[in-house]
């Protein structure tokens, strides 16, 4: 099994499947709903987070010949599919039903009404000047065709003004999604044109029970610890996530553990972020000095190293501040690192843990010099140990 096999299977296919972009699923599906839909749309937002499945979704829902809706007629009675009970809870009011020949179509990426443009292979110059000629023309099939171009941004100063003509009177059988992971690039007058929805980076915790889920369901041996260390270098991406899941299971073990997750990726041992941990307790300079040494003597990342501690400082500090989120942080930390923060979190005053995580924090944002990479981090220790 490939990495991308596994993203492309659990693909969203309906509003209800997308995670953590429920602000935008919600208003499209009341939009499709109630015949509203607008002809340009504007998604940005940071990779991985579900542009392009969503305008996908879109299409297939504007061109579905039963859209499923009126979910809230159905809520409260007995035999309620999970999904649709849930859907309704987010305000999703209308799905598209996957088994029309326009879904099917568009699912399997035959039909001529969706027409993908990526506009950081090709700039998109000829294709939006052949597709200012084209659009003119009914959906071959459909109601709607939906030209989706992502990574907008990317499109040359001729390809933004062929596209702004066509923005500027759409054909009523036209909508355009523009998808863009650097929405400050989009010219104003593009733009101003289209609604324009946020994708937020998905949390880590939802990242995390969908991996749950997927290793579940493909019969993945792989443990909790190990799941949430994924989630957490997922970065905010569910993509990305999926694809580090493919990475792992390419693995010829029967059992994942985080062990084998920390090696892969270049982590540090969760001994070198304990020991730092701990050096802090005992304000303990040569022992913090010669673990931040031996972890980039072995090859990891010093910047990767910061953002291990900070993640367990910060959880120290909600620990210890509202213990109504200990489940929340057991299940993203595990067994093992949860016991230790729990312990450890008991050794500072609140106003440590802050100090020391509001130290760390600016360590990280500080750009890492090619030169002694690990200085910022060095830095930040020296504050810390001499605190007050
Ligand atoms: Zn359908």
């Amino acid at each position: 099994m490939n990495e991308v096999v596994l993203y492309r299977k659990y693909r969203p296919q309906r509003f209800s499947e997308v995670l953590g972009q429920d602000h935008v699923v919600r208003i499209l599906s009341n939009a499709i709903r109630l015949n509203r839909v607008a002809h340009a749309y504007l998604f940005s937002g940071p990779r991985g987070t579900g542009k392009t499945t969503v305008a996908r979704i879109l299409a297939k829902a504007v061109n579905c010949a039963n859209l499923a809706g009126n979910f809230e007629k159905n809520s409260g009675q007995i035999g309620i599919r999970r999904s649709e009970a849930e859907a309704d809870s987010r305000g999703i009011v209308c799905e598209p039903c996957n088994t029309c020949d326009a879904c099917l179509d568009i699912s399997s990426g035959q039909s001529l009404d969706l027409v993908e443009i990526d506009a950081a292979s090709s700039r998109g110059i000829d294709e939006i000047r052949a597709l200012r000629d084209a659009i003119r023309l009914s959906p071959l099939k459909n109601k709607y065709k939906v030209y989706v171009v992502d990574e907008c941004h990317m499109l040359t100063r001729e390809a933004f003004n062929a596209l702004l003509k066509t923005l500027e009177e759409p054909p009523s059988h036209a909508i355009f999604v523009l998808a863009t992971t650097e929405f400050e690039k989009v010219p104003e007058t593009i733009a101003s044109r289209c609604q324009h929805f946020e994708f937020r980076k998905v949390s880590e915790n939802i990242i995390r029970e969908s991996l749950r889920e997927i290793a579940q369901k493909e019969n993945i041996n792989i443990d909790d610890e190990a799941v949430g260390l994924l989630a957490f270098f997922a970065d905010g991406s569910l993509r990305d996530g999926h694809n580090l899941l493919g990475q792992i299971i390419s693995l010829p073990n029967d059992k994942i553990d985080a062990q084998q997750v920390r090696l892969l990726f270049g982590a540090p041992s969760r001994e070198l972020v304990e020991g730092l941990i701990q050096s802090f307790i005992d304000k303990d300079s040569q022992s913090a000095f010669s673990i931040i040494k031996k972890a980039v003597d072995s090859g990891i990342d010093a910047r990767l190293f910061l953002k291990f501690i900070l993640r367990d400082i910060r959880s120290m500090l909600l620990l210890a501040l509202a213990p109504n989120m200990e489940k929340e942080l057991k299940g993203l930390l595990g067994e093992n690192e949860f016991r230790f923060l729990q312990a450890a979190k008991d050794r500072f005053k609140p106003e440590e843990l802050e100090f020391i995580l509001r130290t760390l924090l600016d360590a990280y944002t500080v750009r890492p010099h090619f030169y002694l990479p690990q200085i910022p981090l060095e830095l930040a220790v020296i504050k810390i140990i001499n605190r007050r």
